[in-house]
């Protein structure tokens, strides 16, 4: 039997996660909460998604006009699985409700990590998820971090790593936030969270981040600096970026030299809502000095990135994918990824 997954928030990240699920063999989409009657609860019930929302936000929906086919708890009735895309800190609230269904749980970056019995990257610790009751996928920044870091890994211990994390102000549809013409160290205080919450996947891993937002919304840019224990060579370092899945290695010779220019080319694919949940590596940017320090710079499509570890996290803990090379070839097949 297919994997029954319900989506409570459908917003940037819980509309990406519904779609791709929707698009997996052993899974089957069976309905996205949403609280807000709007266009985008439109835009569900016009795609054929079914729409729920919480018992008390029936009403509002019924009164313009759109058609629910439940509550929340209706729907936690029928599935196995929920994918939690509320807002940062939200999801705590629910727990209880998931738990309460006996529905396991897949939480977002914005929640603390204790929401969750362990957090998670598919590269870095998937066979830890394995049948557990809930899993934290760890925030946008932090799972770009992981999947260069784990691919790293394979070739020599790492001893320690630095990164400057370049964030994007907000998302394109959020009207509220910048900064609009500003550079912000953010925290001025070091170090950033972003190390900590790598930790929450590698917790031996000696790393420290530092952080600043600028006024753009495509993309995060990160400069990572990483200290081996074994000498490697360039050409070792660029191999084992290439043979990681979700992995692009972008070629600035090719044009393919900013953020602007990654969406351009997304969008001249033809991919939806311009989305890139591939990690991308600037080929010319990779450097290996003295046999033990590697650089390399990075760029996260924050909206998207996440969408194919939530799509495994749901494998682990149903234990429908026993290895993460087995998850990977199936979500990276279903939604069109590059490697
Ligand atoms: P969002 O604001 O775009 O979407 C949240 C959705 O939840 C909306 O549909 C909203 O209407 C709904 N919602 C609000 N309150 C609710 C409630 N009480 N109950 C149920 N639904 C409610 O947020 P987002 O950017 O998709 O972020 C969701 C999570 O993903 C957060 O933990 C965030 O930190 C994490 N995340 C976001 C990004 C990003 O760049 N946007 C990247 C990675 C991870």
């Amino acid at each position: 039997a297919r994997i029954r997954v319900a989506v409570n928030g459908f917003g940037t990240i819980g509309k990406r996660v519904a779609e791709a699920i929707s698009k997996q063999p052993d899974m089957e989409l069976a309905g996205v909460v949403k609280t807000k009657p709007d266009y985008v609860a439109k835009y569900a019930v016009s795609s054929g998604i079914p729409l729920y929302a919480p018992s008390d936000r029936l009403d509002a929906f019924r009164e313009k006009g759109i058609p629910v086919e439940g509550s929340l708890e209706d729907l936690l009735e029928k599935v196995d699985v929920v994918v939690d895309a509320t807002p940062g800190g939200v999801g705590k609230e629910y727990k209880h409700v998931y738990e309460r269904f006996g529905v396991k749980a897949i939480f977002q970056g914005g929640e603390k990590p204790e929401v969750a019995e362990v957090s998670f990257n598919t590269f870095c610790n998937y066979e830890e998820a394995l049948g557990k009751k809930s899993v934290r996928v760890v925030s946008c920044n932090t799972t770009g971090l992981l999947r260069s870091i784990c691919a790293l890994s394979k070739i020599a211990k790492i001893k320690k790593v630095r990164a400057t994390i370049v964030r994007r102000a907000s998302d394109p549809k959020e009207v509220k936030r910048g900064p609009v013409n500003a550079i912000v160290p953010n925290p001025a205080k070091l170090p950033s969270h972003h190390a900590v919450d790598v930790k929450t996947v590698l917790p031996s891993l000696d790393i420290a981040t530092t952080a600043v937002v600028v006024p753009t919304t495509l993309m995060h840019v990160h400069i990572v600096f990483a200290e081996l224990e074994e000498e490697v060579t360039r050409d070792d370092v660029v191999s084992a970026l290439e043979q990681t899945p979700r992995i692009l290695l972008a070629d600035a010779g090719l044009g393919l030299a900013s953020t602007a220019d990654l969406v351009e080319y997304a969008r001249d694919l033809g991919r939806k809502r311009y989305d890139i949940p591939e990690l991308v590596v600037w080929l010319d940017s990779v450097a290996v000095l003295g046999g033990r320090e590697v650089i390399w710079m990075q760029a996260v499509h924050q909206e998207s990135i996440v969408v194919p570890e939530n799509i495994d996290a749901i494998r682990a803990v149903m234990e429908a994918a026993k290895s993460a090379e087995e998850t990977i070839r199936i979500t990276d097949r279903t939604l069109g990824l590059m490697s």
